[in-house]
Formats: structure tokens, C-alpha cells, sequence
């Protein structure tokens, strides 16, 4: 979602005349930060420390802080921070360059939080920052309240975007090249609940399967409360639909789960994962899970240790538990000593790490259809490799010999055969059997991104392909 919402950024700054820069040296910088990761307060003030040098070598430079952080510290960042230039939350994006504008023209600092939302962020221009696969959001906000999340007190209830501009804006994607999408909202699976339509995100997917030239549609995240059988129909029935799902666990012991305040249970979590695996065979099921939340006992932990053996999933985000200022939980008796959640989490990790090099092994033989990405290989120089997503969203290495349509590029299609499965990956090192060049390969090739105008009242506007530009250094974005 943050990821996203830098893309938003990027393309409201270009709209207002902005240019992105070449090097390091940025006459504005744009701080997206993130609250949910641990230390992030930590991680800005030591940023905006390291940047002060060039502020003070440029004082025509300008730094916004914008995003979770910003929401929740608000007017405290320009206090700890006094050459920060704007200030602003996740409810009002689009103000970026009006206060930039307005900092430069009062010679003051700008701080703006406002306490809903102003603008659906769909509704912003954006520039993307792959040629193949798209961010789309469909709602924003939580209306639930999980008692380790921040999430609900930064981003606000649930909005949902109306179907019809969802729809918009990947076909236009796709116009633009685009092959895959990635539906976004924080529990997508009550997606519709503002309009009271229960059925609307089943009914999305099938409207996404129909979208002429769109070849994969992914989705993150799903709650197991929300999750319905027609979900998992649209899945199985709609070719495009990737079999892939990432379900977050959390934990597997139900007094766990309660002290969270996440209302289902182990055995419904099972009960979707068993429906998942009978309608999708091959379907890859990923999880995040928390280790040593408080409260959390060994009886407790043996109980995740169980659904993680009975899930099999291809693999896991586990996290040792760590307070968040704010949240409900960080002030809960029994928090854990530390080397009770660190024991703990290696053993979880040691049991899914298995879990995930058999599944992976079972993969061997497999021909697997993989979009090329960039940058996903660290080692494929070393190797001559290229590196990919097969449809159930696993890293494919594959050797780029055999069948080949000229020079294979980011964004083009290959099938191949795996030959190992390795811990984390899978290598495929025979001969490519296809290669199919792709437009989002050309619009990769010639340096055009993708790039949405926004989409208002259901209708679409389409943004120029961009001129080739140099490789950008980072600005924006954070996790
Ligand atoms: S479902 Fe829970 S963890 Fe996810 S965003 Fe909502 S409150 Fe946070």
C-alpha cells in the first residue's frame, strides 16, 4: 500500500511540472514513511539527520515527510527536525506540491493531518514504477481493530472504491501494456461492505477475467474472518486469477488469536486453506505470522507450530513480536523476554524453511510460465541466469537459452522446465521451450513506464507515455 501510495507521489509531482532526479542530488526529497515496521521513527530521524548537510549546503532544497509516521507524530517531526520543509499524512497525498508551494512562498514549514480522507488515492495521477505488473487499489482503511496494528488509528475505516473505477484503471493499465495486477486493500475480502454488496470482491475477480489482454490478477491481503466460498470459486473459475494466495495466520493458538482480537479460529483458517487446496491443487499459500506475542505460552506456540505443519505453506513472513507505540497490545501484561520469542521463532523458522524446500523440491519437472521481472536476481550475472514470477507468484532462475525471439527483456513471457527446487527459489537451468515478447517488454525496453492520470466518476483518462528517462534514484518509498 505505501509502495503504492509513493507511485501517487511520483506521479503528482511530475504532473505539477517536477522532474526526477538524475543523481543525489535532489532539489526535493519526499519521505513516505511506514509505522508498522519496527524502528521506523528511528530510521527518519536518522535520514533527515544525514540529509541536513545538503540543506544546509542548499537552502532552496526542500524536504516533505509524508505517510504513516507523519500521521501519527505529526507537528513533532518539525520539531525534532526543523529543516523539514512539509509535513503531511495519509489522508491528504494530493496537498503534496500545494504545500511544497506554500513552504517555499512563506519561508515557513507546512504541517497538514487531516483526520479522513480527502481524496480517494485512485483518484491521483501515478507513475509506475514497473512496466509489466500494477499496483490497483481497492479499498483503503481497516475496520477491524487486531490489537498489535496501527494500521486502523493512521489510515481511518474502511472506504471502498466503486467497481466500476477499479475496472477503469486496469484497463487502462493493460492499454498501457500492463499484464498483471495486483488488487490491494488491507482486508479485501470485505471489500463491498460500504456499499452492501457481500459477493463484490468474487464478483471483481470475475470482472477482472474478463478484461481483454490482462494475464495475471493477484490480490493482498485476505483475512480468514471475511473469507467466502465464492471467493474461492472466482479464484478457481477465473483463468487469470493467479493460484496464489497470502493469508495471514498470525498465530495458531485460538487464545492467541482472541487476545488479538482476530475473530476466527485455527480450525477455520484450516477449513480455508483445505477448500483453497481442493479447488486451486496448485495453489501456493504464503502467511505472515507473529512470534511471541504477549501472553503467548508454549502451549500456545505448539499450536502455530501444528497449522504451520497442517498448512504447508510455500512460505511464511514470521516476525518476533514487538511493541508499537499506540496500539493496544504494547501495553499488555506478560509481554515476553526475549530469548523466550527468539527460541521460539527459530524453531518456526527452522520447521517452515523445511517445509518450504519440499514443497519446492516437488516443483522439479514442472514447466512453469514465468514473467521476466528486473532486479529480482542477485546472482544472475554470476550465473547468467535471468529471473522471473511463475503464476503462483515463486522466484524462477532460468537459464535464457533455447527458444528466443531476439533478446529477452523485462515484462516478456517464458516457459521452462524446473530442474531444482531450491530453499527459497526455483532454477531452471535446461533450455527455455518459449519466449513470447510482450508490449510492457517494448515499453520496458524503449524506458516508457506506465503511467495513470487518475480515474474519477468512472471515467478513465489516460497518461502520455513518458519520454525515456534516465534510471532514478531513490526519493520516495518506503516499506
Ligand atoms: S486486519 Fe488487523 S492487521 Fe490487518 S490492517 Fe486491519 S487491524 Fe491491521
Amino acid at each position: 500500500m505505501n509502495v503504492h501510495d509513493s507511485e501517487r507521489l511520483a506521479g503528482l509531482m511530475e504532473d505539477a511540472g517536477y522532474v526526477r532526479a538524475a543523481d543525489d542530488n535532489a532539489d526535493i526529497v519526499v519521505f513516505n514513511t511506514c509505522a508498522v515496521r519496527e524502528n521506523a521513527d528511528n530510521r527518519l530521524y536518522g535520514n533527515l539527520g544525514r540529509l541536513r548537510p545538503a540543506k544546509d549546503a542548499n537552502p532552496g532544497m526542500q524536504i516533505a515527510v509524508g505517510g504513516c509516521l507523519a500521521q501519527k507524530d505529526r507537528g513533532e517531526i518539525v520539531k525534532r527536525a526543523p529543516w523539514v520543509d512539509v509535513v503531511f499524512g495519509t489522508h491528504n497525498i494530493g496537498s503534496l506540491p500545494v504545500l511544497l508551494e506554500r513552504a517555499r512562498h512563506n519561508a515557513e514549514a507546512q504541517v497538514e493531518i487531516l483526520e479522513s480522507l480527502e481524496t480517494f488515492p485512485s483518484a491521483l495521477p501515478a507513475r509506475r514504477d514497473s512496466a509489466h505488473s500494477a499496483w490497483v487499489s481497492i479499498s483503503v482503511g481497516c475496520n477491524n481493530t487486531c490489537t498489535f496494528c496501527i494500521v486502523p488509528s493512521l489510515r481511518g475505516k474502511e472506504k471502498d472504491r466503486r467497481p466500476g473505477e477499479i475496472l477503469a484503471e486496469v484497463e487502462a493499465l493493460v492499454a498501457e501494456g500492463v499484464l498483471e495486477v495486483t488488487l490491494l486493500g488491507q482486508n479485501v475480502n470485505s471489500y463491498g461492505v460500504e456499499f452492501g454488496q457481500r459477493t463484490a470482491f468474487s464478483e471483481l475477480l470475475r470482472a477482472c477475467g474478463k478484461i481483454e489482454g490482462l494475464e495475471r490478477v493477484r490480490f493482498t491481503s485476505p483475512h480468514p474472518k471475511d473469507f467466502t466460498d465464492d471467493v474461492i470459486a472466482a479464484m478457481a473459475e477465473t483463468p487469470n486469477v493467479c493460484p496464489q494466495l497470502h493469508m495471514p495466520l498470525q498465530s495458531g493458538s485460538d487464545q492467541v488469536l482472541k487476545s488479538m482480537r482476530r475473530s476466527y479460529r485455527a480450525d477455520r483458517y484450516l477449513s480455508i486453506v483445505d477448500k483453497v487446496r481442493t479447488a486451486l491443487p496448485h495453489a501456493a499459500i504464503t502467511t505472515d505470522i507473529i512470534v511471541g506475542f504477549p501472553g503467548e505460552t508454549e502451549q500456545d506456540f505448539q499450536g502455530t507450530l501444528d497449522v504451520v505443519a497442517a498448512s504447508r505453506f510455500t512460505s511464511a513472513y514470521t516476525f518476533q513480536y514487538s511493541k508499537r507505540p499506540g496500539t493496544p497490545a504494547a501495553t499488555m501484561d506478560d509481554q515476553l523476554p526475549k530469548q523466550v520469542v527468539q527460541e521460539r521463532y527459530e524453531r518456526l523458522i527452522a520447521l517452515q524453511e523445511q517445509i518450504s524446500w519440499d514443497l519446492n523440491r516437488e516443483q522439479e519437472g514442472r514447466v512453469v510460465e514465468v514473467v521476466v521481472s528486473e532486479g529480482e536476481g542477485r546472482k544472475d550475472t554470476a550465473t547468467r541466469r535471468l529471473s522471473g514470477r511463475a503464476r503462483d507468484g515463486r522466484l524462477v532462475h532460468f537459464n535464457p537459452a533455447g527458444v528466443v525471439d531476439q533478446e529477452i527483456r523485462p515484462g516478456d513471457v517464458v516457459t521452462t522446465q524446473v530442474t531444482y527446487g531450491a530453499p527459497h527459489n526455483l532454477i531452471a537451468d535446461g533450455e527455455l521451450l518459449s519466449h513470447r515478447r510482450t508490449r510492457a517488454g517494448d515499453n520496458w525496453a524503449a524506458g516508457r513506464k506506465p503511467k495513470t492520470s487518475g480515474v474519477t466518476l468512472g471515467l478513465p483518462s489516460f497518461g502520455a507515455p513518458a519520454t525515456p528517462e534516465p534510471a532514478a534514484v531513490g526519493g520516495c518509498g518506503s516499506r
